[in-house]
């Protein structure tokens, strides 16, 4: 991808490094439950397409969230590192974990209707719904 972004970060605690070489500045919103739970409100990720590097995984940690995807973290810190898909194996992250990102732009909104009413964005962007993804992804589950 012509517009794709390379960056490196590292958790809180430096235990895990991170080496992204194909960061889409585009990046989605992510409303459903246990994105909220998980990081204690929507989640803001950018796609980092399948090739991410880790050095020193010794503190990395996965768990499995669902039957398509699994989540990355630092056992450490607790720092948030990744949605990885299953069958793909492409990775969505936190577009906080790094260093500022050229041209970041709000694109979409997923799990629209799970947002709670308590908040808002007003960025213009595209959405989709429980039942709209579910449709959407479903060949690629
Ligand atoms: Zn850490
Ligand atoms: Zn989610």
């Amino acid at each position: 991808m012509s517009n794709s972004i390379s960056k490196e970060t590292s958790c809180l605690c430096g235990d895990v490094k991170i080496k992204a070489t194909n960061i889409n500045p585009k990046y989605t919103v992510c409303h459903c439950e246990t994105c909220r739970t998980w990081g204690g409100g929507p989640l803001f990720a950018v796609q980092c397409g399948a090739d991410v590097q880790f050095e020193d995984t010794k503190s990395l940690k996965e768990y499995d969230s669902s039957d398509w995807a699994t989540r990355g973290f630092c056992s450490n810190c607790g720092t948030h590192l990744f949605y990885r898909l299953k069958k793909t194996g492409e990775y969505n992250m936190p577009v906080g974990l790094f260093p500022p990102i050229e041209k970041l732009e709000m694109t979409m909104q997923y799990f629209s209707d799970k947002r709670p009413d308590n908040y808002c964005f007003s960025n213009k962007t595209q959405e989709m719904t429980e039942a709209e993804i579910h449709a959407y992804f479903a060949d690629s589950v």
